[in-house]
């Protein structure tokens, strides 16, 4: 199984000089396993993902989206395969609004005058099928694998949905836009326990996070609350994600010495992670 890094930056794309060693691309991981392509969020990390499944003809594709703040939504109408017929449709998990379904949530956001297409001559090409995620903890079957699903509340306005991605033998668990506090600790350690790989929401250093009100305004976590889900949890490997976009790769290689000897790691554009089933 090998899980990649396409997009690892919170809130908007940061195509600078100064950040290119991690990346400017905003969120989007990819696990390979057995012929299943897994895709957390659509970020602009995404196009890349699809450049690369139309040049391996995949069509084995599952999407999980978070929520749908822009950054973890916008690369998803520049993704190529939406646009070709497939042998198996391409499945997209998102997020209910209010009352509304994710297929509806998609169909305001892929739609004039934003884009000159629709959802629904998409769904003409029978590319892809739209399912939507509650509240309400879920768990998806796959032939050789087990995704998890929890929402939490700790993320302005609507909250945001954390993911575990069984295989027959490791767990992946992606855990971004939350704020960690003292009330929701004990379900996220539980939701990370014994994770191979955790992929945790990584947007302040603690010592820019400011007052209180600020890091909760923004519902995001800092390195070191990353680093204690880890450390409850018995993770084996953390990987932090979804830096703040003024953080430039001079900040960000200052962190990193701090955080490897305890396993934990900053992912960047392009990493790959191979673990042995
Ligand atoms: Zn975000
Ligand atoms: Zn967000």
């Amino acid at each position: 199984m090998i899980v990649k890094f396409y997009g690892i930056r919170g809130s908007h794309p940061t195509p600078n000089a100064n950040f290119l060693k991690y990346g400017g691309n905003t969120p989007c991981v990819v696990i390979r396993d057995k012929g299943k392509v897994i895709i957390f969020d659509g970020g602009t990390g995404i196009i890349e993902v699809g450049k690369e499944l139309i040049k391996e003809d995949r069509s084995d594709i599952y999407i999980f989206i978070s929520h749908s703040h822009y950054d973890h939504i916008q690369g998803l109408p520049f993704f190529k395969p939406f646009f070709r017929r497939s042998k198996r449709k391409i499945k997209i998990y998102g997020p209910s609004f209010l009352e509304k379904s994710y297929d509806k949530v998609l169909e305001e956001f892929l739609s004039s005058p934003f884009i000159p297409f629709s959802l629904n001559e998409l769904r003409g090409k029978d590319s892809i099928e739209i399912i939507t995620l509650e509240e309400k903890e879920k768990i998806f079957l796959f032939e050789n694998g087990v995704m998890k699903t929890i929402h939490s509340k700790n993320h302005p306005l609507h909250g945001v949905h954390l993911f575990s991605y069984l295989s027959s033998s490791k767990k992946i668990t992606y855990m971004t836009d939350i704020k960690v506090d003292d009330g929701i600790m004990k379900e996220l350690v539980a939701f990370a326990r014994d994770s191979d790989i955790l992929i945790f929401d990584s947007f302040f250093l603690k010592k820019e996070s400011g007052e209180e009100d600020e890091s909760k305004r923004f519902g995001h976590s800092s390195f070191e609350d990353a680093l204690k889900v880890k450390e409850l949890s018995g993770s084996k490997m953390l990987y932090f994600f979804h830096y703040n976009p003024d953080y430039s790769d001079e900040i960000l290689d200052g962190v990193k010495k701090e955080f490897e000897k305890n396993n934990a790691f900053l992912s960047f554009e392009g990493l790959e992670v191979n673990l042995d089933d």
